[in-house]
Order: C-alpha cells, then structure tokens, then sequence
C-alpha cells in the first residue's frame, strides 16, 4: 500500500512522463507535416513574421490555389467562392454561386511542360437555360420601353429552394439619364440570388460599355444591356461577369422583344 504522499509523487512522475511523451509527439507531427505539405506559401517558414503571414493566409483562404491532380479525379469546388487552378496547359479561374459553376482559363502555359492533369472548361447554370428567366426579360423590355430615352434597371432573381423567378427594380439613386443610372442593390430574402443584371441604354444601341465593364468588374452575375428601345427591333447583348473575366451569352434580342 501507498500512502498518500507516495501517491501523489507518483502522478507527478506520471504526468511529467505523459507531458514529455506529447511535447515528443507534437514536435515529430510537426516536423513530419512540415516535410509532407505541400508549399503554396512560398516564404522562409524559420524567418516568419506573424502578422504578415496572417494576412497572406487569410488572402490564400479567399482565394486559394490548387493544382489539377494528373492521375487522381479532378474534385471541383463546393462551397460558394472561387480559386486558381493550375493545369497542364494553363491557369484557370473557378467559381461557384448557388446558381453557377465556372471553370474558364485564365492564362495559357505553351512550351512549358507542366506535370499536372487537364480540365474541361464550362458554364453551368443549376437554374437550367436562361431561357427559364424569359417572362422577366420580357417584362423589362417593357419596363425600358417606357422609361426610354431615360435608362433603366432591373434585377433578375432565381430562388434556389423554389426555382421561382421574379424581377425586382432598383430604387434608383439621385437622376438617371440617357446615359447614366445609379441604383441601389435589390434586398434577397433566404435562398434568392441576384443571378440577371438589367439596364437599358434608352434609344441607343446595346452593347457594353467602358462605365458597363467597371461596374461589372469585381461581381459575379449575368449581365443584359438593351437598346434602340425607339425601333421596331430592340437590341439586347448579354455576358456573364465573372470577378472581371466575361463570356458572351448568346440571347436572341427577337425573343425578348418579339410578339408574343
Ligand atoms: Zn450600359
């Protein structure tokens, strides 16, 4: 039998071993997973500066880096957000919203050989065709009409849980002109996502302009400009904006402003 003193120089010899043996344990798991992983910082881990590092982690974090596998599966992204991917041919921007996936290259890589697997590029809607958004560009084809020569604004909305549209129509801040329109952004309820982005350029022709492409810079959404409201055939053009990368989607105008 022990007495109680014995005892407790006992648990103290008995904890001084466990500390030791997780103090050896966390320094091997740590050398070990500093050997394994794979660099995406590229900075002297033995000469850190804490506060930089926390920032360029947190920029890693919002925008992250990752190589397109050669031999496994490539796993596309899941969460809402966006990041690089380094393929064989190329670098390639990809992004996810409730409403989109997009994989388009970015920059190519010729000449180089660069040891990693090749992606399919794409532009999937989840909504299915915008098409299924008609009624609302057809709506706004009226909206604009009216409002010609003054330009106007619409927000195409798909709720992702109900796969319902509706349009909704910015409060417009201060004066819109012929050539200018300021808005303020359309309030979403749960699952709503500002999918289609509307103006019109009154009676003059549709295409997207200098001011068009700095608004649409930083924003990931379908973007539609109509015009020559005052003709007997409207135009429209539409793109999808993806964080300052556009594609041009192919929207007959004859759809919109057609007959019904
Ligand atoms: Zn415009």
């Amino acid at each position: 039998m022990m007495n109680a003193q014995e005892c407790l120089i006992k648990m103290d010899s008995l904890l001084e071993m466990t500390k030791a043996a997780f103090e050896a344990f966390v320094q091997n798991t740590e050398a070990a997973i500093r050997v394994e992983r794979p660099q995406v910082l590229s900075i002297d881990e033995d000469n850190i500066e804490t506060e930089k590092l926390q920032m360029d982690v947190a920029l890693l974090a919002a925008a992250p880096v990752a190589v397109v596998p050669a031999n496994s599966d490539f796993f596309p992204l899941q969460e809402n957000g966006h990041r690089f991917l380094l393929a064989s041919d190329g670098i390639y921007l990809e992004a996810r919203r409730p409403w989109l996936h997009f994989i388009q290259r970015l920059a190519a890589i010729t000449g180089v050989r660069v040891p990693y697997g090749s992606l399919t590029t794409k532009v999937e809607f989840p909504f299915g065709r915008l098409g299924n958004a008609l009624t609302q560009l057809q709506e706004f084809a009226q909206h604009a009409k009216a409002a010609a020569p003054i330009e106007a604004a619409g927000s195409v909305i798909w709720n992702s849980s109900t796969d319902a549209w509706r349009i909704e129509y910015p409060e417009v801040i201060g004066e819109a002109s012929s050539t200018h329109i300021e808005f303020k952004q359309v309030t979403l309820q749960d699952n709503e996502h500002l999918v289609i982005d509307l103006h019109s350029h009154g009676n003059g022709p549709a295409y997207f302009s200098g001011q068009d492409d700095l608004d649409d810079a930083g924003s990931v959404k379908i973007s539609g400009v109509y015009g020559n409201l005052d003709q007997a055939e409207p135009t429209a053009e539409f793109r999808i904006c993806v964080l300052g990368m556009t594609i041009p989607l192919n929207v007959p105008a004859s759809k919109i402003f057609g007959e019904e």
